[in-house]
């Protein structure tokens, strides 16, 4: 049985880094240093690891992270204070809010306090608008992460192609499907209430996994010789599993991209490239 090819996260997430540092470069010599502020609250341990990750990425590219913990019981004003600081500081061109913020937050308010010129992963309703229109500024970077695996020569057109994306969350799910739609994909969201997926999902000639569930994709949810991205990041037994069953889909779609090392580092590397995006157009 043939094995699908790997797409390879770590070294498309190289390639976007090189472009980053290249553009980094030309902001210096206009005295320009790209700095990205990242909130988040004690007790997020994923964020923080996320957010360590992305700053030990920045740092050899000459982009500046400044993360700003607040106390696990912050409220939403004290988060809103700090993002509007952050608005305020002419130095800083980029805010990341992490996502999901506890449940005693109004996430939406918080959202609101971004500036959308700083927006960076794309979380103002100014942004989740233009994207709803068509048009795209800031959108969240793993939505930018799962495009960009797609935009790989390897995968082919994405105009006309059939589309399932397995997930409906403002993060991933639907921002994923409307960046498809612009690229004139042909695009089905699946959800929690959906019936008959594993029929839907078999249609797909492209397949992204959002779910949250390991393992959730199985062979048979996979039309023979699809691309198949695997957003899932599920920690389990002391490692990373994605939302697909990676060996037995492995043997059925013809690119695969594998966790970890798929949409993890390109997040990353897109996240980096938006900063410098938004420095670029601070001026
Ligand atoms: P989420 O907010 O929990 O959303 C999960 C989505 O999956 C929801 O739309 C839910 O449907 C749907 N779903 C859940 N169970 C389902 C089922 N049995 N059948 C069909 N649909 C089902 O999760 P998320 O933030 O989108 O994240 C999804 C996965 O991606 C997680 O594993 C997360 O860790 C990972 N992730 C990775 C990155 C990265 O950079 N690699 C970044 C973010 C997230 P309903 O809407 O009906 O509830």
């Amino acid at each position: 049985m043939s094995q699908a090819q790997v797409l390879d996260g770590r070294a498309i997430a190289k390639a976007v880094r090189e472009e980053v540092k290249g553009r980094v470069d030309r902001l210096r010599e206009r005295n320009v240093i790209p700095r990205c502020a990242i909130v988040l609250l004690e007790g997020d341990e994923p964020g923080r690891l996320y957010a360590e990750q992305i700053a030990k990425s920045a740092a050899p590219l000459g982009v500046q992270i400044d993360i700003r913990q607040l106390p696990s019981e912050a409220s939403t004003n004290d988060v809103v204070v700090a993002v509007a600081e952050a608005v305020d500081d002419k130095q800083i061109q980029a805010i990341m809010v992490q996502r999901p913020l506890p449940a005693h937050l109004d996430a939406e308010r918080i959202a609101e306090e971004i500036d959308p010129r700083k927006d960076v992963d794309g979380a103002h309703p100014y942004n989740q608008g233009l994207l709803v229109a068509g048009e795209t500024f800031f959108v969240p970077a793993t939505a930018a992460a799962v495009m960009e695996l797609l935009r790989q020569p390897q995968v082919g057109p994405l105009d006309g192609a059939r589309a399932v994306v397995l997930g409906r969350s403002a993060v991933v799910g639907r921002p994923v499907a409307l960046l498809l739609t612009a690229a004139n994909a042909t695009v089905t969201i699946c959800h929690s209430h959906t019936k008959g997926l594993p029929a839907i999902a078999r249609e797909g000639e492209i397949l992204v996994a959002a779910v949250g569930h390991p393992r959730f994709v199985t062979a048979e949810m996979v039309k023979p010789g699809a691309t198949v991205i695997d957003v899932g990041t599920n920690f389990i037994d002391g490692h990373f599993v994605g939302d697909v069953d990676h060996d037995a889909v492995a043997a059925i779609a013809r690119l695969l991209t594998p966790v970890p090392g798929g949409v993890g580092p390109v997040t990353t590397a897109v996240l980096l490239r938006s900063v410098v995006e938004a420095a670029e157009r601070s001026r």
